[in-house]
């Protein structure tokens, strides 16, 4: 058992947590994956509708091809293998927001295969979720009950709009491991552009499937070649839409089947939804009651087949990845892992700290960006991208304390500054006075002035040499925090002997 192990201990004895996500992500495009209507969000209802999102008898679907650039974008960034040939599919079932009564989806030949993702808890252990596969498939509508107590409205804007299914294998090990995994899957599809991630607008929605199983059945399991009569029967929490929803439900999910197995019941594989309000999952079909979606060849569509050329090509435009970009960080930087691993967890706070960094210590610039500037932005809600402090003046307030010009103290208060008022960070230093003092005559006028006035104190520090440091402090008072500190520290050892 490793130390991550995630263990749940029932009267019968301990239980352990398998799960599978299916991550639905909007593909970032400005039409739909078969027509040209708009995906902007929050357009007033039915305002980006064409006659083919409306599923108007005789309109053709016509595939997107920044949508197929898009999925093989996020499967070359998966590190996945790229299906040259894949197929779309029609999904049969019906519903008052899916105008076709059926979904074109890709069932048995998607565009992208395999894959690993390499995740990180949040004491910075790593583990990797395997990736079954990755396809296209369309959005449904949405439909609007509370607008009117007798009716239901159909907003069809989001009919249409291009997804990507991203599947699992289930070997996710703990609702901490599953956030984990989704972190990192939304941070990949940001840097590849491929996604905008906002949870909250619906852009990343997550089908959690959650099993128990006895400890030791997942590593036969796994030793079996994912031997799936070793695992549970899962229940699948469908469209949980965020981080938080997507811990609370499947927490909730395993307790609640340990208590069925422990009181010898069996678990029904059914779909399940979440209450975020109760936090409990409640049935919303067994499996019995389970589609039967008659999937076929889509006849309108022909199959996908790309060329190798199309693939190379966006291969060679990928940017620079996460993982990569991390390595970088520590090996050219010589950050610590965790430093970089939060620098590079956004990539817009990666790029602000190379601009700081570049031509300065770029620990010293790490320190800043990682803990005052985003420890102030955090505090205020603010994004890296409202900060009021530029790149460019941090990295020369950091080019300040580096060259000793003014303390890390003082350096907070040009920070304050810099935050309220704006300004040039040496301006503000000559204008307001805060430069550094290392003139040691200076220092040692106020340090023998000190000594005299407080007879007893410099006795105790002859016998406690400890107590210096209420003179370095009285130094730093007296100079209004100016002082250099090593040099205070020197001169005073030399007047005390010490
Ligand atoms: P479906 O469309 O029927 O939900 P998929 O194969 O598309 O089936 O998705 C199944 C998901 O459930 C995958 O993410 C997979 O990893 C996960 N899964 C399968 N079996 C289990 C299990 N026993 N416990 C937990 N998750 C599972
Ligand atoms: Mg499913």
């Amino acid at each position: 058992m490793s130390d991550h192990t995630y263990r749940l201990t029932g009267e019968t004895g301990d239980w352990e947590v398998v799960m599978g996500l299916e991550v639905h992500a909007q593909v970032v495009s400005k039409a739909k994956l078969f027509s040209g209507s708009a995906t902007a969000f929050g357009g007033a209802p039915n305002t980006q509708v064409s006659l083919v999102d409306a599923a108007m008898p005789g309109m053709l679907p016509v595939i997107n091809e920044e949508v197929v650039s898009q999925a093989v974008r996020t499967g070359l960034g998966m590190g996945s293998k790229i299906n040259l040939y894949s197929r779309f599919d029609r999904k049969n079932y019906f519903y008052p927001d899916l105008p076709q009564g059926y979904q074109i989806s890709q069932f048995e030949f998607p565009i992208v295969g395999e894959g690993e993702l390499e995740c990180e808890r949040e004491d910075g252990s790593r583990f990797n979720v395997g990736i079954e596969r990755l396809h296209l498939e369309q959005d449904a509508g949405k439909s609007i009950h509370d607008l009117d107590p007798n009716s239901t409205y159909v907003d069809l804007n989001r009919s249409g709009v291009a997804l990507m299914e991203i599947v699992s294998k289930p070997y996710i090990r703990s609702p901490e491991e599953a956030s984990a995994y989704v972190t990192k899957l939304r941070t990949l599809l940001r840097y590849l552009g491929t996604c905008g991630g906002d949870m909250e607008k619906g852009q990343l929605r997550a089908d959690v499937n959650v099993s128990v199983c006895r400890p030791g059945d997942y590593e036969k399991f796994r030793d079996g070649g994912d031997d799936f009569s070793h695992l549970g029967t899962r229940c699948e929490i469908k469209n949980v839409n965020s981080l938080r929803f997507i811990r609370q439900a499947s927490e909730y999910e395993a307790r609640r089947q340990i208590e069925i197995l422990e009181e010898g019941g069996k678990i029904d594989q059914e779909t399940r939804l979440f209450d975020s309000v109760t936090g409990v999952t409640r049935s919303m079909r067994s499996k019995e009651e389970a589609h039967d979606y008659r999937y076929f060849p889509d006849p309108d569509l022909l199959p996908l087949e790309l060329t190798e050329d199309f693939v190379d090509q966006i291969r060679s435009e990928l940017p620079e990845l996460p993982d990569a970009k991390r390595r970088r960080f520590v090996e050219d930087f010589g950050l610590s892992e965790y430093d970089a691993g939060v620098l590079v967890s956004d990539q817009s706070r990666a790029a602000y700290y190379e601009a700081v960094a570049a031509g300065r210590d770029p620990k010293l610039a790490a320190n800043w960006v990682n803990n005052e500037l985003f420890g102030r932005l955090n505090k205020e809600s603010l994004g890296i991208g409202e900060t009021p402090i530029s790149a460019d003046q941090l990295g020369k307030l950091v080019a300040l304390i580096s060259d000793k010009t003014i303390s890390g103290k003082i350096a907070k208060d040009v920070f304050e500054i810099l935050w309220t008022d704006g300004g040039d960070p040496a301006r503000i230093v000559e204008d307001r006075g805060m430069k550094q003092v290392t003139d040691t005559g200076a220092i040692e006028t106020v340090i023998d002035q000190l000594i005299a006035d407080n007879p007893d104190q410099a006795a105790q520090v002859k016998e406690k040499p400890k107590t210096m440091g209420w003179f370095v402090g009285q130094v730093m008072k007296a100079m209004q925090g100016k002082a250099n500190p090593q040099a205070v520290n020197e001169i005073l050892r030399k007047k005390f002997e010490l």
